[in-house]
């Protein structure tokens, strides 16, 4: 018989979920029982079992010795006879990625509660879902893909995962959550909302079919799923998502959420975002859910699982998930310009980026990238931003080199007939070797350089070539996040000093959040974390030392008065010219007639 859980929401008011195990038949030395150390989609080990807060086991009623055998794993006395392991797991971290419970609702990945029975992974489990005694939590229902063998749709009941990889790949919400409801080819698609909201449901449901269908139109028909489910956490504040195979957790801020006085065909920033969000997260169905880097195949979630490849995963998919809403007719191209626009600013920021590969990026995720301190804009590149990049400049490359008779979509369906719809991991080479299978083209130069090396990808030129001007300027201010043009003009911006450093308010001053390599603030001695108090004897309250150095021409002199800790530190700081990173993207006027027919035929316009 399979491993079976008894999931019950037993103490929401203390967030504690109570996790029933049997195991039918445990190994005749004693079973060993395993919680996952991190969850697939999120690259950082996360020690899920310091969750753990009580664990005990009994056979036949008697109780059970458990000796724990490393930081995430127990094993039983040897038993005659089914193994009942009782866990209580403290569900208080309000994320996509573990388990949250309170009277309004519980929210969990399996990661957080099933433990593993080591040696019985490959086959079938059962789970059942218990609603919550407490009368503050009436009327729950339960939102989750796990496939169902008892009980009515959105009920309480039994479900079956067809392996242990499978049962953690559907999280379960339960709660009073609100309902949409649309098909897209086919397949119905939920949107379970949990929190106060004020959400136009039949603007988001039109928006996501549209963009749902024509990602399952680029694969290929059929979809690979029998039904989704996008579930959502709605908070005043907050932004994340991860995937699943049938499903997305996803944390929504109230404001992006589309409402009824939205004008009918444009998009606020916010929702823009929102629906990024939901494409970049259900575009993961197929690439990384099921095209995956061959390091996951299978998953082993008790280390680390290193690849060179989340650039092509995470990377391709964010170059994606705006292209898909773009071409679904949900966004006007000048809100995708100004969106690619961002994405190169905030590469062009970090000096990292001229000192970490995109590979490496992808290698050292779990050390580097999820655990990002104050320095890292000057160690580090992200595998999601300028992967997105990599992904646009090998489209680009491609279809320029080949006339546009083929593009980065075929190499993508490609990997998908090849990778993703027969289960084969991708090597570590692979998607060299796919792209230049598909294109025909020697791309080892492109792979050294963009993938491999930390040079500046030539975006300008390759976008040039389709009919986008690509231009830099200095930011305008702190919250310039590129995309636009400047009110100011440029030439004013050029002539404004600048300290080198990203400036947010904080500790009764400006704080230095991050202090750029070789820039003013580095050569003047300043830290990250320094908390400025005076410039040239008079005092800053904020951001707003950003503006005052601004009317200091570049080569200026200024002195600093700025707190370490608590001791008092003088600074001289030569101002710096401004660094032109911020990237503004128009369509060209008046492009050639090839140039114009290659823009056509990538971004439909
Ligand atoms: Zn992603």
């Amino acid at each position: 018989m399979a491993p079976h859980y008894v999931v019950a929401p037993t103490d929401p008011a203390g967030h504690r979920f109570t996790v029933t195990l049997t195991v039918d038949q445990p190994h005749p030395d004693g079973q060993k029982l395993r919680l996952p150390c991190w969850i697939p989609g999120s690259y950082l080990i996360r020690e899920f079992a310091k969750d753990i807060v009580r664990i005990e086991a009994t056979c036949d009623g008697k109780p059970v010795r458990l000796r724990k055998v490393d930081k995430d794993t127990w094993q039983a006395d040897p038993v005659q006879g089914p193994l009942t392991v009782t866990t209580v797991v403290y569900a208080w971290d309000l994320s996509v990625r573990t388990a949250h419970l309170d009277q309004t609702h519980g929210f969990f990945n399996g990661t957080s509660l099933f433990l593993a029975v080591v040696g019985q992974e490959d086959g079938p489990q059962r789970v059942t879902l218990l609603p919550p005694d407490d009368p503050a939590c009436s009327g729950w229902r339960v939102a989750t893909t796990l496939p169902r063998v008892s009980g009515v749709h959105h009920g309480f009941g039994s479900f079956e995962a067809a392996d242990y990889d499978e049962l953690v790949d559907h999280p379960v919400e339960m709660g009073t959550w609100t309902l949409y409801t649309f098909e897209a080819c086919g397949v119905i698609h939920e949107f379970a909302l949990t929190g106060m909201h004020t959400c136009d449901g039949e603007r988001l449901c039109r928006d996501l079919k549209a963009i749902c269908e024509h990602q399952i139109r680029f694969f290929g028909e059929p979809a690979p799923v029998d039904r989704y489910l996008f579930q959502t956490t709605v908070v005043g504040d907050g932004y994340g998502g991860l995937e699943h195979r049938a499903s997305t957790a996803l944390i929504a801020k109230r404001d992006d959420l589309p409402q009824r006085d939205d004008p009918p065909d444009g998009l606020t920033d916010g929702y823009r975002s929102f629906l990024g969000l939901c494409s970049h997260e259900y575009f993961h169905t197929w690439n990384v859910k099921r095209i995956k880097p061959a390091a996951f195949v299978p998953y082993d979630l008790s280390r680390e699982a290193h690849t060179t490849l989340l650039w092509a995963f995470e990377g391709v998919t964010s170059y994606y998930d705006d292209i898909m809403i773009l071409r679904s007719g949900c966004m006007k191209p000048s809100d995708w310009l100004e969106l690619m626009g961002r994405a190169i600013t905030r590469v062009r920021r970090g000096p990292g980026r001229n000192l970490q590969s995109l590979a490496d990026s992808s290698f050292d995720a779990w050390t580097k990238f999820y655990r990002q301190n104050e320095d890292a804009p000057n160690a580090l590149v992200s595998y999601y931003q300028k992967g997105a990049l990599a992904a646009l400049a090998l489209d680009l490359t491609i279809r320029k080199e080949t006339d546009g008779r083929v593009s980065l979509d075929d190499v993508w369906r490609t990997l998908w007939e090849r990778n993703g719809r027969p289960l084969v991991g991708v090597p570590e080479d692979g998607i060299q070797a796919i792209a230049e299978e598909v294109s025909g083209l020697d791309l080892e130069g492109f792979f050294a350089d963009v993938v491999r090396g930390t040079d500046d990808i030539p975006l300008a030129e390759l976008l040039a070539d389709f009919g986008v001007d690509l231009t830099f300027r200095p930011a305008d201010g702190p919250a310039d996040l590129g995309g636009r043009a400047s009110s100011v003009p440029v030439e004013k911006l050029r002539q404004r000093g600048e300290l080198g450093a990203r400036v947010v308010a904080g500790g009764g001053g400006a704080k230095l959040a991050n202090v750029y390599t070789g820039g003013a603030a580095h050569r003047a001695g300043l830290s990250a974390g320094d908390v400025v108090i005076a410039a040239d004897g008079i005092k800053v309250t904020g951001t707003d030392l950003v503006g005052r150095l601004g009317r200091r021409v570049p080569g200026s002199v200024v002195a600093l008065h700025a707190f370490r800790r608590d001791e008092l530190m003088r600074f001289r700081v030569t101002l710096q010219a401004p660094r032109e990173f911020v990237a503004v993207l128009d369509l060209s006027e008046d492009p050639a007639p090839e140039v114009a027919a290659r823009r056509e035929a990538w971004l439909g316009c």
